[in-house]
């Protein structure tokens, strides 16, 4: 039996003619033939409100418990709305709560980790024709108490539930046709990237792409879960869109996005001691006070024995990483560390990268050809990044994604 797992978001399920579009959607791909399981989000901006309802009713936030509690009703009441949609087109439908498929959890309150889900009575359900609408973000934990995933936790839920029924597919309706080459309002010419792997997605919202919750798609990974990222807003079932799986992006160029973050603060440290002590020390120290360091570049001083490292992280911890480097009653008490908060991040993601030297040396030439200083570089197999001016942002990103052939038909 093909079984198929259809996750609405919160803006794919906003209102009452949006929940209708759902149905129409799920009714188009139950006639193909699959048995379906639907998980659905809160409408958009209901989980926000119910916790600023929380914060004002348990301002401590001692009673994480009934915290829970409020936090997951917004799920359960698109689930059985959406139910009633789908029986108004004539189709058999019901809708479980998180604890009533058995999606058991830790008992982490606001962060907990799915451990098992019943999965028997569900898939009885579905193979019978009965479309099977679950409430996401939510489960149960160990005391019996209702528990929530974490923002964005629905997406896990779906993911779960997919691996759990053995799903051919898990298929995450949003609002948008899929994943992006680049951000589009940034780049006119940006386009679905039509097969992704797992680990460049992962990077992708490492780098400031928001498409998925980052634990639901190492879920995926981990569960070898096929994932389709489709817009319920096309009015039928949808023809592109994104499809990740394991050896997804064997058939396309190694490049397939590039992304950019706002948020970084660049420091220099002139004059630092040369040698491994002296940095292992600024780093020791860095790591202390749990500041995230990403790139980095250390280069000889203008004196011997001297160096000058340069490092980027982000804006709202730039200042405790001055003051730590530069206080006097520590040990470090660097007398000479500038700070750059103007700072850009540009990556182009794609697999293979570390092999492909022509990548990196291809970025660079386009950032050089448009006058871009290059700040600091770091490389992984998946991403090559550098550090710019912010200011120069929007015509990196626009040169890379032509330098690389993105501009050019959907691959
Ligand atoms: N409604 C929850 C949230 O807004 C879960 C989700 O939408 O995935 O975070
Ligand atoms: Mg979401």
């Amino acid at each position: 039996m093909t079984r198929l797992v259809m996750k609405f978001g919160g803006t794919s399920s906003a209102d009452p003619s949006r929940l209708e579009a759902c149905a129409a959607l799920i009714a188009e791909r139950q006639k193909e033939g699959a048995s379906i399981a639907v998980v659905v989000s809160a409408p958009a901006g209901m989980t926000d409100r119910l916790e600023r309802d929380v914060g004002t009713a348990d301002p401590d936030g001692q009673w994480v418990d009934e915290g829970d509690a409020v936090l997951a009703a917004g799920e359960q009441i698109n689930a059985a709305l959406l139910a009633m949609a789908l029986r108004r087109l004539g189709l058999r439908a019901r809708s479980y709560t998180g604890w009533q498929v058995g999606m058991l959890t830790d008992g982490a309150h606001g962060a907990a980790k799915i451990q098992s889900i019943e999965t028997k009575a569900l898939t009885q359900t579905i193979d019978g024709g009965t479309i099977a609408v679950v409430a996401g973000f939510q489960g149960l934990g160990p005391d019996g108490r209702i528990t929530t995933l974490g923002r964005g936790g629905s997406d896990l839920s779906a993911v779960a539930l997919a691996a759990a029924l053995q799903a051919q597919a898990c298929e995450i309706y949003t609002d948008v046709e899929g994943v992006y080459s680049a951000d589009p309002r940034m780049v006119p010419t940006a386009k679905p990237i039509a097969r992704l792997s797992y680990e460049e997605l992962l990077e992708m919202a490492s780098q400031g792409t928001k498409v998925m919750q980052s634990r639901s798609v190492e879920l995926a990974m981990a569960k070898n879960v096929t994932l389709r990222i489709l817009s319920s807003f096309e009015g039928t079932v949808p023809q592109g869109g994104t499809t990740i799986g394991t050896n997804a992006a064997l058939e396309r160029a190694t490049v397939c996005a590039i992304s950019y973050s706002r948020d970084e603060t660049r420091i220099m440290v002139h004059r630092l001691p040369a040698g491994s002590e002296a940095l292992t020390r600024v780093f020791a120290v860095l790591a202390e006070a749990g500041i995230q360091v990403d790139l980095i570049v250390q280069s000889p001083g203008n004196h011997v024995n001297e160096s000058t490292l340069v490092f980027s992280l982000r804006r709202g911890d730039a200042q405790q990483a001055l003051s730590l480097l530069t206080d006097p009653c520590h040990k470090l008490a660097l007398d000479e560390v500038s700070l750059d908060p103007d700072m850009a991040k540009v990556s182009v993601i794609g697999i293979g990268l570390r092999s492909q030297t022509r990548m990196a040396h291809t970025m660079f030439e386009t950032l050089c050809a448009h006058d871009i200083a290059i700040g600091a570089v770091a490389t992984s197999e998946t991403r090559i990044s550098a550090l710019i001016p912010a200011v120069d942002v929007e015509m990196a990103v626009r040169a890379l994604h032509q330098a690389f052939g993105l501009d050019q038909a959907r691959t």
